[in-house]
Protein backbone atom coordinates (compact mmCIF):
# COMPACT_ATOMS: atom_id res chain seq x y z
CA UNK A 1 0.00 0.00 0.00
CA UNK A 2 2.57 2.53 1.36
CA UNK A 3 4.60 1.75 -2.18
CA UNK A 4 0.93 2.95 -4.62
CA UNK A 5 0.28 5.69 -1.82
CA UNK A 6 3.79 7.75 -2.99
CA UNK A 7 3.85 6.54 -6.32
CA UNK A 8 0.58 7.50 -7.83
CA UNK A 9 -1.74 9.68 -5.55
CA UNK A 10 0.87 13.08 -6.12
CA UNK A 11 -0.54 13.49 -9.76
CA UNK A 12 -4.11 13.33 -9.40
CA UNK A 13 -7.28 15.07 -8.28
CA UNK A 14 -9.64 14.92 -5.15
CA UNK A 15 -11.79 12.86 -6.87
CA UNK A 16 -8.78 10.60 -8.90
CA UNK A 17 -7.51 10.02 -5.35
CA UNK A 18 -10.95 9.11 -3.76
CA UNK A 19 -11.73 6.55 -6.61
CA UNK A 20 -7.67 5.20 -6.03
CA UNK A 21 -9.04 5.08 -2.11
CA UNK A 22 -12.17 3.15 -3.56
CA UNK A 23 -11.05 0.96 -5.81
CA UNK A 24 -7.40 0.15 -5.02
CA UNK A 25 -6.98 0.50 -1.13
CA UNK A 26 -10.09 -0.51 0.01
CA UNK A 27 -10.04 -3.62 -2.34
CA UNK A 28 -6.41 -4.94 -1.59
CA UNK A 29 -7.30 -6.04 1.79
CA UNK A 30 -10.18 -7.79 0.90
CA UNK A 31 -9.30 -11.31 -0.09
CA UNK A 32 -7.69 -11.55 3.26
CA UNK A 33 -10.95 -9.67 4.84
CA UNK A 34 -12.87 -12.60 3.59
CA UNK A 35 -11.38 -15.25 5.77
CA UNK A 36 -9.77 -13.46 8.82
CA UNK A 37 -10.22 -10.91 11.18
CA UNK A 38 -8.10 -8.22 10.48
CA UNK A 39 -6.46 -6.46 13.67
CA UNK A 40 -7.53 -3.26 15.09
CA UNK A 41 -3.68 -1.97 14.44
CA UNK A 42 -3.76 -3.22 11.08
CA UNK A 43 -7.38 -1.44 9.92
CA UNK A 44 -5.79 1.42 12.20
CA UNK A 45 -2.39 1.71 9.25
CA UNK A 46 -4.42 0.89 6.47
CA UNK A 47 -6.98 3.67 7.38
CA UNK A 48 -4.16 5.80 7.80
CA UNK A 49 -2.45 5.16 3.76
CA UNK A 50 -5.95 5.52 3.00
CA UNK A 51 -6.37 9.50 4.52
CA UNK A 52 -2.84 10.14 3.24
CA UNK A 53 -3.77 9.09 -0.28
CA UNK A 54 -6.94 10.99 -0.29
CA UNK A 55 -6.12 14.40 1.70
CA UNK A 56 -2.35 14.48 1.43
CA UNK A 57 -1.33 13.58 -2.19
CA UNK A 58 0.26 10.23 -0.94
CA UNK A 59 2.94 12.72 0.96
CA UNK A 60 3.15 10.01 4.43
CA UNK A 61 5.29 12.66 6.18
CA UNK A 62 2.88 15.45 5.76
CA UNK A 63 1.12 16.25 8.92
CA UNK A 64 -2.06 17.89 7.92
CA UNK A 65 -5.18 17.45 9.32
CA UNK A 66 -8.07 15.95 6.96
CA UNK A 67 -10.35 18.68 5.63
CA UNK A 68 -13.27 16.03 6.59
CA UNK A 69 -13.56 13.93 9.51
CA UNK A 70 -12.71 10.07 8.59
CA UNK A 71 -16.31 8.85 9.87
CA UNK A 72 -18.30 11.40 7.78
CA UNK A 73 -16.00 10.42 4.50
CA UNK A 74 -16.67 6.46 5.34
CA UNK A 75 -20.33 7.34 5.15
CA UNK A 76 -22.33 5.97 1.54
CA UNK A 77 -22.61 9.21 -0.54
CA UNK A 78 -26.66 9.11 -0.65
CA UNK A 79 -26.35 9.37 3.59
CA UNK A 80 -23.71 12.28 3.13
CA UNK A 81 -20.68 10.69 3.03
CA UNK A 82 -17.80 10.01 -0.05
CA UNK A 83 -18.88 6.03 0.31
CA UNK A 84 -15.06 5.40 1.30
CA UNK A 85 -15.27 1.60 2.65
CA UNK A 86 -15.35 1.12 6.57
CA UNK A 87 -12.47 -1.59 6.78
CA UNK A 88 -13.93 -2.72 9.91
CA UNK A 89 -17.37 -2.98 8.85
CA UNK A 90 -16.36 -4.51 6.18
CA UNK A 91 -14.56 -7.20 7.93
CA UNK A 92 -17.17 -8.07 10.34
CA UNK A 93 -20.03 -8.12 7.08
CA UNK A 94 -17.51 -10.39 5.25
CA UNK A 95 -16.83 -12.69 8.45
CA UNK A 96 -20.52 -13.15 9.03
CA UNK A 97 -21.14 -15.55 6.23
CA UNK A 98 -19.71 -17.99 8.44
CA UNK A 99 -21.97 -17.71 11.05
CA UNK A 100 -24.72 -18.23 8.71
CA UNK A 101 -23.26 -21.09 7.36
CA UNK A 102 -22.58 -22.44 10.98
CA UNK A 103 -26.01 -21.45 12.38
CA UNK A 104 -28.34 -22.77 9.08
CA UNK A 105 -25.91 -26.18 9.03
CA UNK A 106 -24.59 -25.39 5.94
CA UNK A 107 -23.55 -28.68 4.23
CA UNK A 108 -19.76 -27.89 5.19
CA UNK A 109 -17.52 -30.48 6.57
CA UNK A 110 -16.10 -27.56 9.09
CA UNK A 111 -19.50 -27.35 9.80
CA UNK A 112 -20.49 -30.85 10.74
CA UNK A 113 -17.17 -30.72 12.67
CA UNK A 114 -17.30 -27.98 14.28
CA UNK A 115 -20.92 -28.88 15.70
CA UNK A 116 -19.88 -32.21 16.82
CA UNK A 117 -16.40 -31.80 18.65
CA UNK A 118 -16.89 -28.83 20.18
CA UNK A 119 -20.78 -28.25 20.55
CA UNK A 120 -22.08 -31.63 21.37
CA UNK A 121 -23.62 -30.94 24.56
CA UNK A 122 -26.78 -29.38 23.55
CA UNK A 123 -28.34 -28.08 26.39
CA UNK A 124 -26.54 -24.38 25.93
CA UNK A 125 -26.38 -22.78 22.52
CA UNK A 126 -22.70 -22.03 21.22
CA UNK A 127 -22.88 -18.21 21.81
CA UNK A 128 -23.54 -18.52 25.03
CA UNK A 129 -20.47 -20.14 26.16
CA UNK A 130 -17.02 -18.98 26.89
CA UNK A 131 -15.41 -19.12 22.76
CA UNK A 132 -14.03 -22.61 22.53
CA UNK A 133 -11.95 -24.11 19.30
CA UNK A 134 -9.53 -22.73 17.31
CA UNK A 135 -8.69 -18.51 17.28
CA UNK A 136 -10.05 -18.52 13.90
CA UNK A 137 -13.76 -19.78 15.07
CA UNK A 138 -13.01 -17.69 18.41
CA UNK A 139 -12.91 -14.78 16.25
CA UNK A 140 -15.79 -15.71 14.57
CA UNK A 141 -18.11 -16.91 17.78
CA UNK A 142 -17.46 -13.59 18.98
CA UNK A 143 -19.38 -11.79 16.30
CA UNK A 144 -22.13 -13.42 17.27
CA UNK A 145 -23.77 -9.84 18.76
CA UNK A 146 -23.62 -8.52 15.61
CA UNK A 147 -24.79 -11.69 13.70
CA UNK A 148 -27.87 -11.82 16.80
CA UNK A 149 -29.09 -7.66 15.93
CA UNK A 150 -29.60 -8.42 11.91
CA UNK A 151 -31.27 -12.22 12.32
CA UNK A 152 -34.49 -13.47 13.88
CA UNK A 153 -34.32 -17.57 14.52
CA UNK A 154 -37.33 -19.38 13.90
CA UNK A 155 -36.58 -22.79 15.97
CA UNK A 156 -37.19 -26.36 15.53
CA UNK A 157 -34.89 -28.45 17.24
CA UNK A 158 -34.16 -25.59 19.63
CA UNK A 159 -30.65 -26.71 20.02
CA UNK A 160 -29.16 -23.12 18.50
CA UNK A 161 -31.36 -20.48 20.13
CA UNK A 162 -31.39 -19.55 23.92
CA UNK A 163 -34.68 -19.56 25.49
CA UNK A 164 -34.40 -16.38 27.72
CA UNK A 165 -32.74 -13.99 25.31
CA UNK A 166 -32.90 -14.92 21.65
CA UNK A 167 -35.09 -13.47 19.69
CA UNK A 168 -37.36 -16.18 18.69
CA UNK A 169 -40.41 -14.50 19.99
CA UNK A 170 -41.49 -10.96 19.88
CA UNK A 171 -39.73 -9.96 22.77
CA UNK A 172 -37.26 -12.12 24.58
CA UNK A 173 -38.77 -14.10 26.80
CA UNK A 174 -37.03 -12.84 30.10
CA UNK A 175 -38.51 -9.53 29.38
CA UNK A 176 -41.95 -10.71 28.77
CA UNK A 177 -42.00 -13.08 31.61
CA UNK A 178 -39.54 -11.52 34.29
CA UNK A 179 -40.90 -12.90 37.43
CA UNK A 180 -40.60 -16.58 36.08
CA UNK A 181 -37.17 -15.53 34.48
CA UNK A 182 -35.61 -14.66 37.92
CA UNK A 183 -36.65 -18.49 39.13
CA UNK A 184 -34.46 -19.70 36.67
CA UNK A 185 -31.41 -21.95 37.24
CA UNK A 186 -30.31 -21.96 33.54
CA UNK A 187 -30.10 -18.80 31.94
CA UNK A 188 -28.11 -20.11 29.48
CA UNK A 189 -30.36 -22.93 28.43
CA UNK A 190 -31.40 -23.38 24.92
CA UNK A 191 -35.43 -24.18 24.08
CA UNK A 192 -34.08 -27.77 23.16
CA UNK A 193 -32.62 -28.18 27.10
CA UNK A 194 -36.65 -26.16 28.67
CA UNK A 195 -38.10 -29.08 26.47
CA UNK A 196 -36.59 -32.30 27.45
CA UNK A 197 -36.33 -31.43 31.42
CA UNK A 198 -37.71 -31.43 33.98
CA UNK A 199 -38.93 -28.48 35.72
CA UNK A 200 -36.51 -29.18 39.09
CA UNK A 201 -33.41 -28.80 36.92
CA UNK A 202 -34.73 -25.59 35.01
CA UNK A 203 -36.31 -23.83 38.04
CA UNK A 204 -35.74 -23.45 41.44
CA UNK A 205 -36.76 -23.06 44.42
CA UNK A 206 -40.15 -24.85 43.56
CA UNK A 207 -42.77 -24.87 44.07
CA UNK A 208 -43.22 -21.05 42.23
CA UNK A 209 -45.04 -18.70 43.34
CA UNK A 210 -48.16 -17.46 41.92
CA UNK A 211 -47.31 -15.41 39.77
CA UNK A 212 -43.93 -16.70 38.17
CA UNK A 213 -46.54 -20.15 37.81
CA UNK A 214 -48.98 -17.96 36.11
CA UNK A 215 -46.02 -16.99 33.58
CA UNK A 216 -45.11 -20.36 33.26
CA UNK A 217 -48.49 -21.58 31.82
CA UNK A 218 -48.11 -19.08 29.36
CA UNK A 219 -44.79 -20.28 28.72
CA UNK A 220 -45.81 -23.80 28.39
CA UNK A 221 -48.80 -22.58 26.00
CA UNK A 222 -46.53 -21.19 23.64
CA UNK A 223 -44.63 -23.46 23.31
CA UNK A 224 -47.15 -26.24 22.79
CA UNK A 225 -49.14 -24.34 20.58
CA UNK A 226 -45.74 -23.85 18.36
CA UNK A 227 -45.41 -26.18 15.47
CA UNK A 228 -41.62 -27.92 16.58
CA UNK A 229 -40.45 -30.07 13.95
CA UNK A 230 -37.54 -31.54 15.33
CA UNK A 231 -36.11 -33.04 12.76
CA UNK A 232 -35.37 -29.92 11.28
CA UNK A 233 -32.10 -27.58 12.05
CA UNK A 234 -33.13 -24.13 13.73
CA UNK A 235 -33.59 -21.61 10.85
CA UNK A 236 -31.85 -18.05 10.99
CA UNK A 237 -33.17 -15.60 9.27
CA UNK A 238 -32.26 -12.14 8.18
CA UNK A 239 -33.87 -8.36 8.13
CA UNK A 240 -33.84 -8.04 5.22
CA UNK A 241 -35.96 -10.63 4.97
CA UNK A 242 -35.03 -13.61 3.74
CA UNK A 243 -32.49 -16.79 5.04
CA UNK A 244 -29.78 -16.27 2.30
CA UNK A 245 -27.08 -14.31 3.60
CA UNK A 246 -25.64 -11.57 2.05
CA UNK A 247 -22.55 -9.50 2.59
CA UNK A 248 -23.41 -6.30 1.14
CA UNK A 249 -26.64 -6.23 2.72
CA UNK A 250 -25.19 -6.50 5.64
CA UNK A 251 -22.40 -3.81 5.27
CA UNK A 252 -25.08 -1.28 4.65
CA UNK A 253 -27.34 -2.23 7.14
CA UNK A 254 -24.78 -1.33 9.53
CA UNK A 255 -24.04 2.10 7.96
CA UNK A 256 -27.29 2.84 7.76
CA UNK A 257 -27.67 6.47 10.09
CA UNK A 258 -30.13 9.12 9.94
CA UNK A 259 -30.72 10.30 6.42
CA UNK A 260 -28.38 13.38 5.98
CA UNK A 261 -30.01 16.56 3.30
CA UNK A 262 -31.02 15.01 0.00
CA UNK A 263 -28.84 17.72 -1.35
CA UNK A 264 -25.85 14.91 -1.11
CA UNK A 265 -27.55 12.24 -2.80
CA UNK A 266 -28.56 14.74 -5.77
CA UNK A 267 -25.24 15.99 -6.36
CA UNK A 268 -23.52 12.54 -6.92
CA UNK A 269 -26.09 11.87 -9.88
CA UNK A 270 -25.56 15.29 -11.34
CA UNK A 271 -23.84 15.04 -15.07
CA UNK A 272 -20.93 17.26 -13.75
CA UNK A 273 -17.31 16.27 -13.91
CA UNK A 274 -16.17 13.65 -11.01
CA UNK A 275 -13.85 16.46 -9.80
CA UNK A 276 -16.62 19.17 -9.25
CA UNK A 277 -18.88 16.80 -7.51
CA UNK A 278 -15.99 16.30 -4.87
CA UNK A 279 -15.62 20.55 -4.85
CA UNK A 280 -19.23 20.87 -4.07
CA UNK A 281 -19.39 18.33 -1.90
CA UNK A 282 -17.11 20.04 0.22
CA UNK A 283 -18.94 23.59 -0.15
CA UNK A 284 -22.21 21.60 1.10
CA UNK A 285 -19.90 20.44 3.89
CA UNK A 286 -18.07 23.49 4.62
CA UNK A 287 -14.79 22.13 4.24
CA UNK A 288 -13.82 24.40 1.50
CA UNK A 289 -10.32 26.10 2.17
CA UNK A 290 -12.00 29.80 2.21
CA UNK A 291 -10.40 32.28 4.35
CA UNK A 292 -12.86 31.69 6.69
CA UNK A 293 -12.21 28.00 7.16
CA UNK A 294 -8.20 29.13 7.56
CA UNK A 295 -8.66 31.11 10.22
CA UNK A 296 -11.12 28.66 11.87
CA UNK A 297 -8.44 26.11 11.58
CA UNK A 298 -5.74 28.73 13.35
CA UNK A 299 -3.74 28.93 10.67
CA UNK A 300 -2.27 33.38 10.65
CA UNK A 301 -3.69 35.26 7.09
CA UNK A 302 -2.72 39.06 6.93
CA UNK A 303 -6.07 39.61 5.44
CA UNK A 304 -9.42 37.38 5.84
CA UNK A 305 -11.91 39.43 4.19
CA UNK A 306 -12.98 38.21 0.93
CA UNK A 307 -11.11 39.31 -2.61
CA UNK A 308 -14.08 39.31 -4.81
CA UNK A 309 -15.72 42.78 -3.76
CA UNK A 310 -14.92 45.82 -1.40
CA UNK A 311 -17.74 44.74 0.85
CA UNK A 312 -15.24 44.32 3.49
CA UNK A 313 -17.13 40.69 4.50
CA UNK A 314 -14.97 38.14 5.86
CA UNK A 315 -14.34 35.41 3.28
CA UNK A 316 -17.28 32.99 4.43
CA UNK A 317 -18.23 29.78 2.01
CA UNK A 318 -21.75 31.55 2.22
CA UNK A 319 -20.61 35.21 1.50
CA UNK A 320 -18.11 33.69 -1.42
CA UNK A 321 -20.77 31.67 -3.17
CA UNK A 322 -24.12 33.58 -2.82
CA UNK A 323 -23.70 37.33 -0.89
CA UNK A 324 -20.95 38.73 -2.78
CA UNK A 325 -21.39 41.70 -5.09
CA UNK A 326 -19.50 39.70 -7.82
CA UNK A 327 -21.15 36.21 -7.25
CA UNK A 328 -24.37 37.70 -7.28
CA UNK A 329 -24.09 39.02 -10.94
CA UNK A 330 -22.42 35.99 -12.14
CA UNK A 331 -26.09 34.43 -10.81
CA UNK A 332 -28.10 37.58 -12.52
CA UNK A 333 -26.67 36.31 -16.08
CA UNK A 334 -28.27 32.70 -15.78
CA UNK A 335 -30.60 33.49 -14.13
CA UNK A 336 -30.85 32.16 -10.49
CA UNK A 337 -31.88 34.39 -7.48
CA UNK A 338 -31.67 32.87 -3.65
CA UNK A 339 -33.11 33.40 -0.66
CA UNK A 340 -30.39 34.33 1.44
CA UNK A 341 -32.56 34.45 4.73
CA UNK A 342 -32.94 30.61 4.67
CA UNK A 343 -30.46 28.48 5.60
CA UNK A 344 -28.46 26.92 2.96
CA UNK A 345 -29.96 24.00 2.15
CA UNK A 346 -33.70 25.30 2.21
CA UNK A 347 -32.36 28.29 0.02
CA UNK A 348 -30.55 25.85 -2.63
CA UNK A 349 -33.88 23.36 -2.51
CA UNK A 350 -36.09 26.30 -2.95
CA UNK A 351 -33.91 28.36 -5.94
CA UNK A 352 -34.34 24.69 -7.29
CA UNK A 353 -38.35 24.79 -7.20
CA UNK A 354 -37.89 28.17 -8.52
CA UNK A 355 -35.67 27.81 -11.72
CA UNK A 356 -38.13 25.15 -12.71
CA UNK A 357 -35.59 22.80 -14.67
CA UNK A 358 -34.02 19.66 -14.16
CA UNK A 359 -30.22 20.99 -15.79
CA UNK A 360 -30.17 23.27 -12.17
CA UNK A 361 -27.62 21.27 -10.58
CA UNK A 362 -25.17 20.95 -13.65
CA UNK A 363 -26.10 25.04 -13.63
CA UNK A 364 -25.25 25.52 -9.71
CA UNK A 365 -22.02 23.14 -9.62
CA UNK A 366 -20.61 24.36 -12.89
CA UNK A 367 -21.12 28.25 -11.50
CA UNK A 368 -20.04 27.78 -8.08
CA UNK A 369 -16.65 25.96 -9.55
CA UNK A 370 -16.34 29.06 -11.78
CA UNK A 371 -16.42 31.62 -8.84
CA UNK A 372 -14.17 29.47 -6.77
CA UNK A 373 -11.20 29.38 -10.15
CA UNK A 374 -12.14 33.18 -10.39
CA UNK A 375 -11.49 33.51 -6.56
CA UNK A 376 -8.62 31.38 -6.52
CA UNK A 377 -6.93 33.59 -9.58
CA UNK A 378 -7.01 36.59 -7.88
CA UNK A 379 -5.39 35.11 -4.65
CA UNK A 380 -2.33 33.20 -6.32
CA UNK A 381 -1.98 34.30 -9.97
CA UNK A 382 -2.80 37.59 -9.59
CA UNK A 383 -5.56 38.01 -12.21
CA UNK A 384 -8.66 40.14 -12.17
CA UNK A 385 -12.35 39.50 -11.94
CA UNK A 386 -14.38 39.94 -14.69
CA UNK A 387 -18.06 39.25 -15.13
CA UNK A 388 -17.91 38.76 -19.15
CA UNK A 389 -14.12 36.36 -18.64
CA UNK A 390 -16.54 34.39 -16.04
CA UNK A 391 -19.41 34.32 -18.25
CA UNK A 392 -17.14 32.57 -21.40
CA UNK A 393 -15.49 30.22 -18.49
CA UNK A 394 -19.11 29.29 -17.71
CA UNK A 395 -19.95 28.47 -20.92
CA UNK A 396 -17.09 26.64 -21.97
CA UNK A 397 -17.13 24.66 -18.77
CA UNK A 398 -21.19 23.62 -19.56
CA UNK A 399 -20.33 22.64 -22.89
CA UNK A 400 -17.80 19.80 -21.63
CA UNK A 401 -20.34 18.80 -19.11
CA UNK A 402 -22.55 18.66 -22.35
CA UNK A 403 -20.13 16.25 -23.93
CA UNK A 404 -20.04 14.38 -20.78
CA UNK A 405 -23.32 14.15 -19.30
CA UNK A 406 -26.28 11.32 -20.45
CA UNK A 407 -28.24 12.23 -23.24
CA UNK A 408 -31.26 13.57 -21.77
CA UNK A 409 -29.27 16.50 -19.35
CA UNK A 410 -27.15 17.04 -22.55
CA UNK A 411 -30.10 17.61 -24.57
CA UNK A 412 -31.33 19.41 -22.40
CA UNK A 413 -28.26 21.70 -21.75
CA UNK A 414 -27.79 22.25 -25.01
CA UNK A 415 -31.18 23.71 -25.39
CA UNK A 416 -31.26 26.02 -22.19
CA UNK A 417 -29.69 29.57 -23.13
ZN1 LIG B 1 -17.21 39.36 -1.42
Amino acid sequence: MERRLTGISKFLSYNGRLILVNSVFSALPTSYMCTLKLPPVVIKQIDIYRKHCLWDKGDINRKGKCLVAWETACKPKDQGGLGIIDIQKQNEALLLKFLDKFYNRADLPWVKLTWSKLYANESIPPHARSPVGSPWWKDIIKLFPIFQNISTCSPNKGNSVLLWSDNWMEQAAKDTFPQLYSFTRKPKGSIKFFLNEPLEIIFSPLPLPPIAAEQLEELQDIMHNRHWDLNLNDIWSYNWGTSSYSSKKAYALFLKSPPDSQLFKWIWKSGNLGNHKFFFWLLLRDRLNTRNLLRRKHMHLDDYTCVMCSQGCEETSLHLFFECSFSKECWETIPISWDLNLNPVDMILQAHLQFGNPIFREILITACWIIWNTRNGIIFEHGQKNIHVWKRQFRDEIALVCNKARPSVSSALSNWK
